[in-house]
């Protein structure tokens, strides 16, 4: 049998911006660490790439993947843009810490490889280019479980780590998390071009985009109604990921301009949090002081988002109407595609007038004691099954269990009742049940992962990958994982720093 150390790992990397110059990037070296080890593994990833599995025991690709080395055929690079950080404009930015090793066709179409945490780049301002194991685990995590419950975002194909030591508010020690993603293109790349009145860039760079990524918008008249189009579709996306980060209860935490896919990926896992207990007007970052990114406000934050898109794009629109008509569509999209979200959270069939009352309704109830989002969604999926064959008092027993005062609730039954009425009960439940996670990455859980990798022990990591994996599933051996925060959940601080 042929030792594992001796695959070579033959890849046909390309370069995602060799057609358009060093205006968009900076070719750069990663800078090693030492003794570098995984930490995790995406096997699920791997096999969908069709990267057979054996070949993860290669040292190679752990010293590549740790940034150690270069594979054949890669030319890793750097590239540049500019964001609003927190409403304010930041000037240039760009891959402070990300570098991407290239392009690959995969099973899964043409991917980007990035590795983050792999050393300085010319974008690096301030910062040292490096992430530490903390919040590489929780990106690492994150990634998989928002794929997991079906929300674009970029993918995270394995995770390293070094005794390196890493200043942040302590010390800490480095990581380095490969990411993937059929491109990692942000609001922001277009911003950069626009603020230094670089329109042939602008344009080269979105021609790029549309070419490679929405194709279908090729039939569409060259000039302004393509680049009108474009803004509509990437305004389309922004609003179908938003809905769904609403309905699992997903805070960003960090919603820059730079931080903005183009794809409607969520991208850049730092401060985020799923809510425990149903709180609008929660804020995941302790960065934010003003609240900006609270879970409530992040639909209108990413209409502000997509706004500055549309000033960036304007040189190329031409016409302010036109842009402004693209935009505009955010405003009926979002309130109906979170309707649609929330109204499969309920189990209701179809779309009846009053649905909307009742889903605003049953959130008032759920706000109004910060009742925990995650368990009541899946306690109300399961109630609907025992409800084909039990009294209502007895079916919703226990999620009634889930408030302290039972008067909303009890208001609010009778109207759900009746609109369920005629509904196959068990069929409904069975899709509640697919679309009401069970697991979600609650912020003790990460929490408890990185405290047992700290000491070496990445067990707890691995279990959360599984589960997160498939978190629609029963797991009946981890459903320790299922349960309510501890008291001192609510204590842990997550910051920007990362
Ligand atoms: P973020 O808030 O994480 O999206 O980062 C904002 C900008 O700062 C991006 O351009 C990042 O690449 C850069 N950045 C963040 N942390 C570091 C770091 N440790 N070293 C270098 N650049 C960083
Ligand atoms: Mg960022």
């Amino acid at each position: 049998m042929q030792s594992s150390q001796t695959i070579e790992f033959t890849l046909d990397w390309q370069h995602p911006y060799d057609a358009l110059g060093t205006a968009f990037y900076t070719g750069v070296q990663p800078t090693p660490l030492s003794n570098v080890h995984w930490v995790a593994r995406n096997h699920a990833l791997a096999e969908q790439l069709g990267w057979p599995v054996h070949k993860w025991d290669s040292e190679k690709l752990l010293s590549a993947l740790s940034g150690n080395s270069v594979l054949p055929g890669s030319q890793p690079f750097a590239s540049v843009y500019s964001g609003h950080q927190f409403g304010v404009w930041a000037g240039q930015l760009g891959d402070g810490r990300a570098l991407s090793l290239g392009l690959l066709d995969t099973a899964i179409g043409p991917q980007e490889f990035q590795l983050k945490g792999a050393g300085l780049t010319p974008y690096s301002r301030m910062g040292d280019g490096r992430a530490v194991l903390r919040s590489s685990i929780r990106e690492f995590l994150c990634s998989e479980a928002m794929h997991g419950l079906g929300i674009p975002t970029t993918r995270a194909l394995c995770l390293t780590g070094s005794p390196d030591r890493v200043l942040r508010e302590e010390l800490e020690t480095a990581a380095v998390v490969t990411r993937v993603a059929p491109s990692f293109l942000r609001f922001g790349h277009l911003q950069h071009f626009a603020a230094n009145g670089d329109t042939a860039s602008l344009q080269l760079l979105v021609d790029h985009f549309i070419a490679k990524h929405f194709p279908h918008l090729l039939s569409v008249e060259a000039g302004p109604k393509r680049y009108t189009a474009m803004l509509a579709r990437v305004t389309r996306l922004t609003a179908e990921m938003l809905a769904q980060w609403q309905a699992v209860g997903f805070c960003h935490g960090v919603m820059n301009t730079d931080n903005m896919s183009l794809l409607g990926l969520t991208i850049d896992y730092g401060p985020f949090q799923f809510l425990d207990g149903f709180d609008p007007a929660h804020v995941c970052n302790h960065s934010d002081h003003q609240g900006r990114y609270a879970y409530a406000r992040q639909p209108q934050v990413a209409y502000w988002n997509l706004f500055c898109l549309g000033q960036a794009m304007l040189p190329l629109i031409e016409d302010q109407d036109m842009a402004v008509a693209a935009l505009e569509s955010f405003k009926t999209d979002y309130p109906m595609l979170t309707d649609q979200a929330f109204a499969a959270k309920l189990g209701l069939a179809g779309s009846q007038s009053g649905d909307h009352e009742l889903i605003e309704s049953q959130l008032k109830i759920l706000a109004a004691e910060k009742t925990d989002f995650t368990i009541f969604w899946r306690r109300l999926s399961h109630a609907t099954a025992l409800l084909a064959t039990q009294a209502p008092a007895q079916a919703f027993e226990k999620v009634r269990d889930l408030f302290m005062q039972h008067e909303g609730w009890d208001n609010w039954l009778p109207a759900y009742e009746r609109r369920l009425q005629g509904q196959d009960l068990l069929k409904t439940s069975s899709q509640m049940l697919q679309t009401n996670p069970k697991y979600v990455l609650r912020n003790h859980l990460g929490e408890q992962a990185i405290q047992q990798a700290k000491i070496g022990d990445f067990s707890g990591v691995a279990d959360l990958l599984r589960v997160l994996q498939t978190p629609f599933d029963e797991h009946p051996d981890f459903h320790h994982l299922a349960g309510f925060p501890p008291d001192w959940a609510s204590s842990i601080s997550i910051s920007c720093s990362s």
